[in-house]
């Protein structure tokens, strides 16, 4: 017997990056530039909090909206760094990752058929989400020429207006773009014009390199109409304890709560500990891990420059997108530069529109290594560029 599987899951792709593990298995010398994740450990301070709550047998599930106290202290952080006001009785819902509130969101508000446009290049699970969900994704491509920002334009262009949700996602995975207040100024009078809903991923927001993070909500007329995301996986190098959250209007936040609390119950209670604590008293290694991924950053970008391949200079996240050098394409380049040298990037086109002829490159990664990577792919590019 064959299991008939649901057609909303035949349609999704297998993951495009699958191939390039299959050639890093072939070497033992690779170096991997191509995950999306710190390759720091969680701060000490939360792992001991973490381990005190297992010694103190607190292994019980929470509410289904997380600890009130890790409630509270996210309240008081979201109001501190990036001046969102958010109550934490019934505005804000602790997740299993960032991913997991992601999830949610399309579940509670796409109807069969509902369009939800997203700008990318983006995160590869925003499309496979809204189908999921039964909805349509509307691809919204973002251009070099504007460093990867969205545009009214680009989403004219797309038809977004006719969408129900829009998806966004600054500091930006894959290509490091941020949006500075004045950028998203004109998305949300298109937003508030149109009646979309925004869904706004700000899982890097601590990530950003020059200025400040602004988040959509916190512009006129738009914390009624917008879901903010973040969690612990790339600040506090949290990932594998998966633990994120949701901020948003009472009525929207229930909803997802609803789906949440027939799915997941509560979010994993020992992740919440050590939340509770990276809040509190994880400042300082926060910083320094900020601190080297800026020193990482401006390291790569100088490289490629040298190199003599073009890459706009990313400002937020730990990706920077370089385009590949003529009579590539991206994934002729990727996958050539792996087999030849050992590196591993991504080819953008995995994060759909906008992102051919592109590479993302994470520097989630030690200098040394970093250093050695850089020296691969300038002798790749002298030889066959
Ligand atoms: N959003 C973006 C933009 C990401 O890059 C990632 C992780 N790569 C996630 C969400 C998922 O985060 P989490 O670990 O909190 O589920």
């Amino acid at each position: 017997m064959t299991f008939e599987l649901a057609e909303r899951v035949q349609t999704v792709p297998p993951s495009g990056i699958r191939r390039f593990f299959e050639i890093a298995e072939e070497r033992d010398d690779v170096i991997s530039l191509g995950v999306g994740e710190p390759d720091f450990s969680t701060p000490w301070t939360a792992r001991d909090a973490a381990i005190a709550s297992l010694e103190q047998g607190k292994t019980s599930y929470t509410a289904n909206r997380g600890k009130r106290e890790l409630r509270e202290a996210i309240a008081d952080y979201a109001a501190d760094r990036f001046a969102l006001g958010y109550g934490p009785a019934e505005e804000i819902i602790v997740t299993a990752g960032a991913s997991e509130a992601v999830d949610l969101a399309f579940r509670a508000f796409v109807d069969p058929g509902d369009t939800v446009a997203i700008a990318q290049p983006s995160y590869i699970s925003y499309e496979p989400g809204v189908i999921f969900a039964g909805g349509e994704p509307l691809a919204v491509p973002t251009r070099e020429e504007d460093e990867f920002r969205l545009t009214v334009d680009a989403l004219e262009t797309a038809g977004a207006a006719d969408a129900e949700m829009l998806v966004l996602c600054y500091p930006n995975n894959p290509t490091g773009a941020i949006m500075r207040e004045e950028d998203l100024e004109p998305i949300a009078e298109f937003a508030r014009e149109h009646d979309l809903i925004v869904l706004s991923d700000e899982i890097y927001a601590e990530l950003t390199y020059e200025g400040e993070h602004t988040s959509i909500a916190t512009l006129p007329g738009m914390r009624e109409r917008t879901i903010v995301f973040n969690g612990f996986s790339k600040a506090h190098a949290m990932t594998g304890l998966r633990l994120g959250y949701a901020l948003g209007p009472a009525d929207a936040i229930g909803a997802m709560n609803k789906i949440h609390q027939y799915t997941m119950l509560s979010a994993p209670t020992t992740a919440q500990y050590a939340a509770l604590k990276a809040l509190d008293s994880c400042d300082d290694e926060v910083r320094e891990m900020i601190d080297q991924y800026d020193r990482r950053r401006r390291f790569v970008l100088s490289r490629f420059r040298e190199i003599g391949m073009n890459v706009f200079e990313a400002k937020g996240a730990f990706y920077c997108f370089p385009e590949v050098p003529e009579g590539f394409t991206a994934e002729e380049f990727a996958e050539d530069v792996l087999r030849e040298q050992g590196v591993a990037v991504v080819p953008g086109d995995v994060f759909g529109a906008g992102g051919d002829g592109h590479l993302r490159v994470s520097y989630a990664t030690g200098l040394p290594e970093l250093r050695e990577a850089m020296n691969r792919i300038e002798a790749f590019v002298d030889e066959h560029a």
